[in-house]
């Protein structure tokens, strides 16, 4: 302001916030002329001036005014100029002037040029360069801002004390551009008194508004004007929406605020909003907003100040969907109160939830389920093959149904309690045990049954054994029906030919397994249908050189197979079906006949993969971990998932990376021969990988390894049945492949493959170990024309390459030693040359300890010099099968002495008198682990070994069935051999 022109010391007009006063309150001293307290004044007329006076305000107080009354003279024009005013950036400026006018009505004989009113003007000037004469006194170069007239004018002066009514009024004008400038006030013959003056302009102060900071914003040139300001975030806010305004109007006040900022996470705003502070220790704030701080949740903590969240303290966790204002919460306890029942091969398991569930909610149990039975030592996880109701794992209820166990085998069952943080524990979930022992079961349903062929009277059908022997199969019974007229028949193996049947007609079967427990339940019903007349006599016509190719031998045979592919050839390029239906067109095509197709015969070996093998997408394979070494690469597990059918187990084998295009042909040679194969107990073959790199092999997973390591790792733990049953699956499957014409030649125990239910597999159909140029493995010694496992193998085909079925018969003797034996090395370590010798000399083989005599006895006609004496395949089967259906006959153990066949020594019955101590004797039968038991006991001499009994064998910390029995028949035929000597003596 430049002239409050009144010496009173405070303003008169309060200073608003957004008021900016141009100069501050000058207060005018006494002397001060009516020319000199504004810089400059003019009078038109020589009566008078404006001129400076004392007076009073309304409320008494000493004022200064300027005045003027020089009504009587006519043609006045006074001006009074102010000092220059610095615009310090305003665009509009205000002025307020406080002013009294003399009623021109109150004063006596005024002439008519009277006047009530003055007037406003302002000069703009980049500096302070006025004189008495510059600028000049008129209205341009000066411009008129308005002319003013009082509201209230009073009717007599008295200027010596009188109270006088005073007006205010207040007018602006802009833009202003230069650096200052100077205002007049005009009169032209009025009487009056300027008391206060103010000048000032508007502006928005600096404000945190919305959670920005805005600066300081002048009002815009005109009244109307709305000057924009950008925001900026306080410290640790964050822009929520963009951009961030905020307006300043003509009155200096901020209005239509646009966008905001908040705290961001750690943050909290306090203070009205203009200050985000870090939340203190113990709380958190997860995110950016306009909330506070969090107290930590129970069982977490912050780590520093600003924390965005709290950690959950030792042993409590929080899953990625917990919130994080949730308590953390820790693994459940275990449950309690588990009630079994069992129910054959079936059980039901309830239990109550954990005593303590971690604070969570989400409680779910799994099952593990162990199978500790069958006499193997310690418990393996159960198979893919038990079945869990409503599912094995994630159960909310507290029960589950479990069926399809193995009849008579002790499980142990863990119900874990598990919930949404058990996985980040360290520790294992919390668990439940328990133990049971199934009972005896029938057999599970046989699942499918597929026709092998068939001609106008008779349908030759095949199936695979159940899943669930649950005990070795004695017989399959088969029923099948036309209408109403239903039969009924036997079936050793898992084949029959039904005959007498009506041509062209459709018939019903089902099949059911028998086990010493019974039946199983039927299968589901299956439809055939016999061939008609006609559809005998084209087939025949179609297949008569392949017939007659099958009854002749040798190269006849041979040529019979070109045709037979050249047969399928062609009709697999006219129908457009699966390899698969290709592959049982093979088997269906000609009435009751089978043949193997050897993929070398194939021109081209990769079209017999093609044709035998389902090629599989690499993308649904799974390795998960290298289980052995075969003879092209790494052999793994995994699992196969296949589009429309359910995971399962698998064994992959490689071809390891850098392989000749001859080692792929002989790695994939096996596929392609397995790939022909469908029985129970022959290794399936899944498929091959033969698209991507490594080319692969994938069958079926079989649990328990091969079968000699297998026996070797569970000595002495089966029963004789269980025995048995496993030779009769090794049997059958050897049926299979010698009617299909399949000779193995490679027949041992190492090459039978064990799954979870004892059920053994054939396998190994690979070539290339015959092949002259491999020489790592010694179980192959070169011969003429390729590689022989001569232990194996039956003299005939050591020495002139005669390999047929009954030289597979002669090593399938070998695998029954090895399995009774529980994988003994045939011939221990007598060398190869002396083992050829001694078959020569009509040696064989002794009975394994505890084999009994039948099976010695079916060894040895195995072993026949003559291979034409040899029993066939399918005799040996029902052989077994009859020693299965009456065990008595496996009790006599007595060797039977044969005049063809003289046994070797028998290594198993040890001469004591070539042992000097208990130890030495103890690693002859292989039980040297027991050594220190047997000393620490004091059965150290073998005076008190030959008196001890099963209680002191049990005593010295022999646990195992089979070594118990080892150790007892060594220990009586030391008993025998002792009274011989004695007897002797005597
Ligand atoms: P191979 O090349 O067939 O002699 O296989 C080498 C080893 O891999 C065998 O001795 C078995 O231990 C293992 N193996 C092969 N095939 C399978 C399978 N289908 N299931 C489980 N293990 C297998």
């Amino acid at each position: 302001m430049i002239g409050h022109l009144v010496s009173h010391k405070q303003p008169i007009l309060v200073s608003l916030k957004h008021y900016y006063n141009l100069c501050i309150t000058i207060a005018f001293s006494a002397e001060m002329s009516c020319f000199t307290a504004f810089s400059g004044s003019k009078c038109v007329a020589h009566t008078g001036c404006w001129e400076e006076v004392s007076g009073y305000d309304e409320n008494m107080n000493t004022i200064r005014t300027y005045q003027v009354c020089n009504v009587f003279d006519s043609s006045q024009n006074n001006w009074v100029r102010t000092k220059y005013i610095r615009r310090h950036g305003a665009q509009r400026i205000h002025v307020q002037m406080k002013f009294s006018v003399r009623d021109c009505s109150s004063i006596p004989n005024v002439p008519g040029s009277c006047k009530e009113t003055f007037n406003l003007y302002y000069y703009e000037s980049d500096s302070d360069t006025a004189t008495k004469s510059s600028p000049s006194w008129m209205e341009n170069p000066w411009v008129k801002v308005d002319t003013i007239a009082a509201d209230e004018s009073f009717s007599q002066v008295d200027l010596g004390g009188r109270i006088m009514k005073i007006n205010s009024e207040v007018r602006g004008f802009g833009p202003v551009s230069r650096n200052g400038f100077y205002l007049a006030f005009q009169d032209y013959g009025a009487c009056m008194s300027l008391i206060a003056v103010r000048v000032y302009y508007r502006k928005c102060p600096s404000v945190i508004q919305n959670g920005a900071v805005f600066p300081e914003t002048l009002s815009g040139a005109e009244s109307t004007s709305l000057v924009a300001a950008r925001g900026v975030c306080v410290p640790n806010g964050e822009e929520v929406d963009v951009p961030i305004k905020l307006y300043c109007n003509g009155d200096g006040e901020w209005m239509v605020p646009i966008g905001r900022c908040m705290c961001k996470a750690g943050y909290e705003a306090v203070e009205n909003g203009t200050v985000c502070r870090a939340c203190v220790s113990g709380f958190f704030k997860a995110a950016q907003g306009d909330h506070k701080c969090l107290q930590c949740p129970i069982n977490s903590r912050t780590t520093s100040e600003g924390a965005t969240n709290c950690v959950c303290r030792n042993g409590y966790y929080r899953t990625d969907s917990d919130p994080s204002q949730m308590p953390c919460t820790t693994v459940p306890s275990a449950p309690q109160n588990v009630i079994s029942i069992v129910n054959e091969t079936s059980l039901r398991l309830e239990w109550s939830p954990p005593q303590e569930s971690g604070g969570r909610e989400d409680v779910v149990y799994n099952i593990i389920c162990k199978s500790c039975g069958s006499g193997r030592g310690g418990c393996t996880r159960c198979g893919d093959n038990v079945q869990f109701v409503p599912r094995q794992l994630g159960l909310t209820d507290t029960r589950v149904h479990i069926s399809d166990l193995l009849a008579h085998t002790q499980y142990t069952f863990e119900i874990q309690a598990v919930n949404g943080v058990s996985d980040q524990s360290p520790y294992s979930p919390q668990y439940a045990s328990v133990n049971i022992t199934t009972n005896q079961a029938a057999p599970s349903a046989v699942s499918i049954i597929h026709q092998v062929s068939r001609t106008p009277n008779s349908i030759t059908l095949s199936w695979s054994q159940p899943d669930q022997p649950n005990g070795v199969i004695l017989d399959y019974e088969l029923q099948y029906y036309e209408k109403w007229n239903s039969s009924l028949t036997r079936s050793q193996t898992n084949t029959a030919v039904i005959r007498g049947l009506k041509p062209g007609t459709i018939y019903v079967f089902q099949v059911r397994a028998r086990t010493v427990a019974g039946f199983g339940r039927f299968s589901g019903k299956m439809y055939f249908q016999t061939m008609t007349e006609e559809e005998y006599n084209s087939s025949i016509q179609e297949k008569l050189p392949l017939i007659i190719g099958s009854a002749a031998a040798g190269v006849v045979f041979i040529i019979a197979i070109t045709v037979f592919i050249i047969v399928c050839r062609r009709r697999s390029s006219d129908r457009p079906e699966s390899e698969y239906t290709d592959k049982l067109q093979h088997y269906t095509m000609s009435p009751g006949m089978k043949i193997y197709i050897d993929p070398f015969t194939y021109e081209d070996p990769n079209e017999a993969v093609r044709e035998f093998a389902k090629e599989i997408e690499i993308s649904c394979v799974k390795i998960e971990q290298v289980i052995g070494a075969g003879e092209f690469g790494e052999v793994c597990s995994g699992n196969l998932r296949q589009p429309g059918k359910r995971e399962i187990l698998v064994a992959i084998k490689t071809l390891k990376v850098g392989y000749t295009e001859r080692q792929r042909r002989d790695f994939l040679s096996e596929a392609s021969i397995m790939g022909q194969f469908d029985h129970p107990n022959i290794i399936h073959l899944e498929g091959v990988v033969t698209k991507s790199s490594p080319v692969m092999i994938i069958t079926e997973f079989m649990e328990n390894g091969s079968l000699d390591s297998f026996l070797r790792q569970n000595d002495g733990q089966f029963t004789v049945i269980q025995l048995v049953g496993m030779l009769r699956g090794i049997a059958a499957g050897m049926k299979y492949l010698c009617d299909m014409n399949y000779v193995h030649r490679d027949l041992a125990a190492r090459n039978i493959l064990v799954n979870s239910n004892l059920v053994c597999k054939v396998s190994d159909f690979g070539l290339s170990r015959f092949l002259e140029d491999d020489t790592s493995d010694p179980t192959y010694t070169s011969a003429l024309g390729g590689k022989i496992p001569i232990r194996w193998t039956a003299p005939e085909a050591i020495q002139y390459r005669k390999f047929t079925s009954s030289s597979d018969c002669w090593s399938y003797g070998i695998v029954m030693w090895e399995v009774m034996s529980y994988g003994e090395r045939p011939y221990w370590d007598m060398s190869n040359q002396d083992v050829i010798n001694a078959i020569e000399q009509d040696y064989r083989l002794p009975p394994p300890m505890d084999c009994p005599s039948a099976l010695h006895q079916l060894m040895l006609d195995c072993w026949q010099k003559d291979r034409n004496n040899r029993p066939k395949f399918s005799q040996i089967v029902s052989t077994l099968d009859k020693m299965i259906r009456n065990p008595n006959s496996l009790k006599a153990m007595t060797p039977l002495s044969s005049s063809v066949h003289l046994p070797l020594l028998d290594r198993s019955t040890p001469d004591f008198s070539s042992f000097s101590t208990v130890d030495e004797w103890l690693d002859a039968i292989k039980m040297g682990q027991y050594k220190e038991n047997f000393a620490n006991e004091g059965f150290n001499s073998f005076d008190v070994v030959s008196q001890m009994t099963m209680e002191d064998i049990h005593r010295v910390g022999v646990t195992l069935a089979g070594h118990q029995k080892k150790i007892l028949n060594s220990i009586q035929s030391m008993r025998a051999q002792m009274n011989q000597i004695t007897s002797v003596e005597v």
